[in-house]
């Protein structure tokens, strides 16, 4: 049995590392002992160690399935390095190669072999680890078993059939990724036995996340506010398509050294903007997600998405990459109600009507059909027979054989075509309730991926624990007829513990009739802000499906009514999202300004001023402001904050950060022109 000093004793001599992570040593002594486990842990963890330890504990040999041959190729580079016996199997290496390394295996002078799933249909191979039965298995990216986490591969399937005939080796799964149901789904496709499960470091301690709806045509100028910012960079922008990511690179150049990232681009110009980020000579990548895998990069300072993300598993990885080195990162999330449709259209495109898929399956056969000729008989658009075709390809539905020809499947596609499908849409729904979640952001991330361990605290620092840090959002204090009515939901709350905001909503709403469903929530969002109240997410069945819904309570300080609602409690300031009639204040609107209106003697100043500022900062001239933007406030002449917050360009940071200086400059040179 594997003691405590055992383990730490060779956490030292064959890794080289003085003391376990957070969870590290609870895995690595249960997986020793030979339980079955799961561990979901964030990129960069240290999640292999709690496989390679407890492998080497148990005398070896570990079998590793990894879904890509870069990973394995990368894992047992590392492990070699230390001096230990790694080897793989796959097919980019030559015969010859992967039999010497079944003999090594098959001779015992293997710790750890790194293997493909798809390895385990190769005829002959199973048989093979039968007579040579692994010490340890590590299943790793095991969210890829599941077709309902986003990245799911069919081959993973082999795994839930296979793996008994390795046993009675335990079985341990890793992943960065999977929700408390993409977990049962692995453990149960994994017949993991125990249930146990590590679910741990979701939080990060230094990451402010800040969310904020801004229309699509107001984006590119808030990027390019922040990212222009001083300690903003390095950073990444995800842009939902390839041509967003060009266009705004494109722009962003014009301030930072700037490129895009995407799939459409050769590999050997991908390898170039990747390698030009890592060694510091591009400051901002702007990519498709295709962006990120592997990229180990310790001071990207911010991660801003300039759209609403498909799923919430799928941010929380990008946002992950900043602030690896521990210090302050921002995640900035723009989005709007538009972007929904967007992602419920992309979602049509890419998961056609069952009725779709179902007239394709129909139309296939014993005999392998061409595809040109199937898509004519169907009378089906190009992308969305390639769609569909897809789908039944991935669910087994359709098989595609030599030079293209497809062959029908098996009819069982449908149910878990149906299923996937339909999951898609519900991970969009999550991703919109993210967004427009009114509690502490990490709070929320960190408990949907149910990590086991967490405090339960809030961050302190996204936008919500701390509305002054926010970049972008604004707030206000609450005018005396919103206090009135926060007193009013105050003491709904206190009558009523626990109530569906939607009844709460409806019952405020006949005292405060004045107030849409948008503005209660924001005074509900404020009082949960301040301490006073909580929000929580919950759920009930219904007719087979999940109704979600949103509880409200008091917090113990708000029963005591300790927090003063008129001073302690701020209001969303925020633009809003789309022009809504009655509701578009007239501060939102930009001033209007013909650039021949800038005054050259005013030019010259502001300009000679930022110079000055330049150089104390020792910073390039643009980053202080842009010619742009000097030219802006020259033909604006504004006259207080208010006015300069509308010039283009002049964001909230540099009015706080510069405000004063400029007006000062424009009053000066007698300009000052109030509107
Ligand atoms: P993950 O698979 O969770 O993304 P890795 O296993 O690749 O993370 O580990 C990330 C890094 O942390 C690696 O460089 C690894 O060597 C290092 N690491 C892991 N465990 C420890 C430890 N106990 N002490 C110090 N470094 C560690
Ligand atoms: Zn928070």
């Amino acid at each position: 049995m594997a003691t405590a000093l055992d383990l730490k004793q060779r956490l030292r001599s064959a890794f080289g590392h003085s003391a376990f992570r957070p969870h590290q040593e609870e895995v690595c002594r249960r997986t020793a002992e030979g339980a079955d486990g799961l561990v979901v842990m964030p990129t960069g963890a240290g999640k292999s160690l709690c496989y390679q330890l407890p492998g080497l504990m148990r005398g070896g040999p570990t079998l590793v399935f990894s879904p890509l041959i870069a990973l394995m190729e990368d894992q047992t580079a590392k492990l070699r390095e230390l001096g230990l016996r790694a080897e793989r199997i796959h097919s980019g290496r030559p015969r010859s190669e992967s039999r010497q390394a079944c003999r090594l295996y098959r001779d015992g002078e293997v710790d750890f072999l790194f293997i493909a799933p798809e390895r385990l249909g190769v005829p002959g191979f199973i048989e093979f680890l039968e007579r040579c039965r692994p010490a340890l298995i590590a299943v790793d990216e095991a969210h890829c078993i599941s077709q309902w986490g986003h990245d799911f591969r069919p081959d993973y399937r082999l795994l839930g059939r296979r793996l008994p005939r390795l046993r009675p080796a335990p079985v341990l799964a890793l992943t960065a990724t999977a929700t408390p149901r993409i977990q049962d789904d692995i453990a149960a496709q994994l017949d993991l036995d125990g249930d146990q499960r590590y679910i741990y470091g979701f939080r990060r301690e230094n990451l402010a996340v800040e969310v904020v709806q801004k229309r699509p045509g107001a984006r590119a100028a808030v990027v390019r506010e922040v990212l222009g910012e001083e300690g903003r960079r390095p950073a990444i922008v995800y842009a939902p398509t390839r041509k967003e990511t060009e266009a705004l690179a494109a722009r962003l150049d014009e301030d930072f050294p700037t490129a895009a990232y995407h799939a459409g681009l050769q590999t050997a110009q991908r390898d170039e903007v990747q390698g030009a980020f890592l060694g510091g000579e591009i400051d901002v990548v702007v990519a498709t997600t295709a962006f990120g895998m592997g990229i180990d990069k310790p001071d990207i300072r911010t991660v801003v998405h300039t759209a609403l993300p498909a799923t919430v598993e799928g941010y929380y990885q990008e946002i992950g990459r900043a602030g690896r080195d521990g210090d302050a990162a921002r995640a900035l999330l723009l989005y709007s109600w538009a972007d929904r449709r967007t992602q419920e259209f992309l979602h049509k495109l890419s998961y056609p009507e069952v009725e779709v898929v179902s007239g394709l399956f129909g139309a296939l056969g014993d005999e392998p059909r061409e595809q040109v000729d199937l898509r004519r008989r169907l009378g089906l658009a190009e992308e969305t027979f390639e769609a569909a075709l897809d789908q039944l390809r991935i669910h087994g539905g359709a098989v595609v054989g030599g030079g293209y020809r497809v062959r029908r499947g098996d009819d069982a596609w449908i149910r878990s075509y149906r299923v996937q499908r339909q999951l898609r849409l519900d991970q969009i729904d999550e991703m919109t309730r993210f967004a427009d979640h009114r509690g502490c952001r990490m709070l929320r991330l960190v408990r949907h991926f149910g990590d086991r361990a967490d405090s339960g605290d809030r961050c302190g620092v996204c936008d919500v624990c701390s509305p002054e840090a926010c970049l972008v959002r604004r707030f206000r204090t609450p005018l005396a007829e919103e206090v009135q009515a926060m007193q009013t939901v105050v003491s709904m709350l206190r009558r009523r513990d626990g109530l569906g905001t939607g009844r709460l909503f409806k019952e405020f709403h006949a005292v405060h009739g004045s107030y849409d469903r948008g503005a209660f929530e924001d005074l509900l969002g404020a009082l949960g802000q301040a301490g006073v109240a909580f929000v929580e997410d919950d759920s009930f069945q219904k007719a087979g499906e999940t109704i979600h819904y949103q509880r409200a309570g008091l917090t113990p300080s708000g029963r005591r009514r300790g927090v003063d609602l008129a001073e302690q409690v701020l209001l969303p300031d925020d633009p809003p999202d789309e022009p809504r009639a009655g509701r578009r204040r007239r501060s939102a609107a930009p001033i209007d300004i013909s650039e021949a209106d800038a005054d050259p003697a005013l030019v010259e100043e502001l300009r000679e001023w930022r110079g000055k500022v330049a150089r104390e900062k020792r910073l390039p001239a643009y980053t202080v402001l842009h010619n742009r933007t000097i030219v802006a406030v020259a033909a604006a002449k504004p006259g207080d904050r208010d006015q300069l917050l509308r010039v283009p360009g002049i964001g909230p940071t540099t009015v706080k950060r510069y405000g004063s200086a400029l007006l000062r400059i424009v009053a000066a040179a007698g300009k000052a022109d109030p509107k």
